[in-house]
């Protein structure tokens, strides 16, 4: 009779256990420090005080798996948080980072980490090449990272394009070069390229089509039931596609067509910069782009310069609802459209050859 009802009691635990854990634990996600709202304006000679930067605990998405990122109102790049967001994944199997942060900021990045594990760093991924998400590669491979990516990624890293005014960019710090690499597959899109099982944690790095650039990935945290979706989003400033690195804004609606795919309904999708996410709120994104490429596309066939597609202030119906609608931000974005609905280049090893605009 005993051993009946140790079965029955086994059998009624078994039972309570779902087959795969899909609810975020209770409690979580936690936002700690939401990003500013701005606006915010710096003087024209203005340079960021990269010592006046902190990094900081920002989100909890479980009880090891946290979100690190910079304080608001000093970095003109990011005023409403500075850098490109990290996370940090830890326990007993050790540490595995989302992207590095600024180079500037390498100390305060660790410092932050520190806080709250002792464990080694095993593992970083890079969601894209921008510095905000790279800038401390070399920092944190010293610290004993091994740097996974897409091969794009690490080609863009290698042969960067030149800068604006002509001059060169230097040869990049090998030791921050990823080692690992893997590749997007249109076949089998959305399939992990790479998983891990570590600190009870499955960590898929998922690599994208040419979206925000040709090297993006983005990052699930099955249990957290969370994604890191980098920088195709954005709900601060106008979308960015850097299309130099080969990005393209065609690639962000795929990108957002594939969360479908990837995600639920309840999945907390963490942005490089900007608020946190769910699934619903590239709605509204989405159907601005496709908006603004079909003005854009009109126009352009209509024969209109840059010059006049930028002058009638496409981005007008939306300025009330993005946070970050500088000029700047807005021309930048149009520019983009415009140079991709006619005669838009295609993306070698990683890259695409512009057009330049005079001023
Ligand atoms: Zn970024």
């Amino acid at each position: 009779m005993r051993n009946v009802t140790l079965f029955l009691l086994g059998m009624a635990a078994l039972a309570a256990l779902p087959a795969v854990v899909r609810t975020q634990e209770a409690g979580y996600p936690v936002t700690l420090i939401p990003p500013g709202k701005g606006p915010y304006t710096f003087p024209a000679d203005y340079q960021t005080p990269w010592e006046k930067i902190q990094i900081m605990v920002t989100a909890k998405m479980s009880p090891n798996l946290f979100v690190l990122h910079g304080s608001e109102g000093l970095d003109p790049a990011h005023p409403d948080a500075s850098g490109g967001r990290v996370m940090v994944l830890f326990g007993p199997d050790g540490v595995l980072m989302v992207d590095s942060e600024n180079r500037q900021v390498a100390e305060k990045t660790l410092a932050a980490l520190r806080s709250f594990t002792t464990a080694p760093i095993r593992i970083l991924v890079n969601t894209h090449v921008h510095g905000d998400h790279t800038g401390a590669n070399a920092f944190f491979a010293k610290q004993g990272a091994l740097i996974y990516a897409q091969e794009n990624l690490r080609n863009e890293m290698l042969r960067q394009p030149p800068r604006a005014n002509g001059q060169p960019v230097p040869a990049p710090d090998m030791a921050g070069v990823p080692l690992v690499t893997y590749t997007y597959n249109p076949a089998t899109q959305g399939e992990p390229a790479v998983t891990f099982h570590m600190n009870g944690e499955t960590v898929d790095f998922i690599p994208m089509m040419p979206s925000h650039t040709a090297g993006d990935t983005i990052v699930r945290f099955r249990r957290g039931n969370a994604i890191y979706i980098e920088d195709f989003y954005r709900n601060f400033g106008y979308p960015f596609a850097d299309q130099a690195n080969g990005g393209s804004i065609k690639g962000m609606l795929e990108a957002i067509d594939l969360f479908d795919k990837v995600s639920g309904p309840e999945t907390t999708l963490i942005p490089g910069h900007g608020t946190l996410i769910k699934k619903k709120d590239l709605q509204p994104y989405r159907a601005m782009l496709i908006d603004i490429m079909a003005r854009v596309r009109t126009l352009r066939d209509q024969g209109k310069s840059l010059k006049d597609v930028l002058a009638a202030n496409l981005t007008a119906p939306y300025d009330k609802t993005t946070m970050g609608d500088t000029q700047q931000s807005k021309d930048r974005f149009i520019t983009e459209v415009y140079d991709e609905v006619k005669d838009f280049p295609p993306v070698v090893d990683g890259k695409r050859t512009m057009p330049t605009h005079p001023q």
